[in-house]
């Protein structure tokens, strides 16, 4: 495993993926969340029958850190990653839903996942901009 923080975050969703529920899509999805002060929570998709119950790896991995933590805790960087039913790594950029919970936990956080074929970084104020905050 490479000594790059940044790599090992992406391992750690690659890892994650091994979690994933997802007998519905068959598309498995890990996400490692890395918490100011270093704690790392992963988390992997978890699909229902009843579609809008389920769940994504990016929200599951921010819930449980939070559980974890507590309700100060602040995101630092999230990596997320995806397979396909054969296997392939997919390109999984956050979907909406998991934009805004990025954004209420770590606006300034960063962002990595696949995209044509590669791991990229984003801050999160890029991928959501002019972001809902209560
Ligand atoms: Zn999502």
């Amino acid at each position: 495993m490479s000594n790059d923080p940044i790599d090992r975050l992406m391992a750690l969703a690659d890892a994650a993926r091994d979690g994933a529920y997802a007998p519905y899509s068959k598309f498995q999805v890990g996400a490692a969340a890395e918490f100011e002060g270093g704690h790392i929570v992963t988390g992997a998709n978890v699909e229902n029958g009843a579609f809008p119950s389920g769940i994504c790896a990016e929200r599951n991995a921010i819930a449980a850190g939070m559980a974890k933590l507590g309700p100060t805790a602040r995101l630092k960087r999230i990596a997320v990653s995806a397979r396909d039913a054969t296997g392939v790594d997919r390109d999984a950029p956050p979907c909406g839903a998991c934009r805004q919970v990025i954004a209420e936990h770590g606006y300034g956080a960063h962002v990595m996942f696949r995209w044509e074929g590669r791991a990229i970084e984003r801050p999160m104020s890029e991928l959501l901009p002019f972001s809902f905050v209560l």
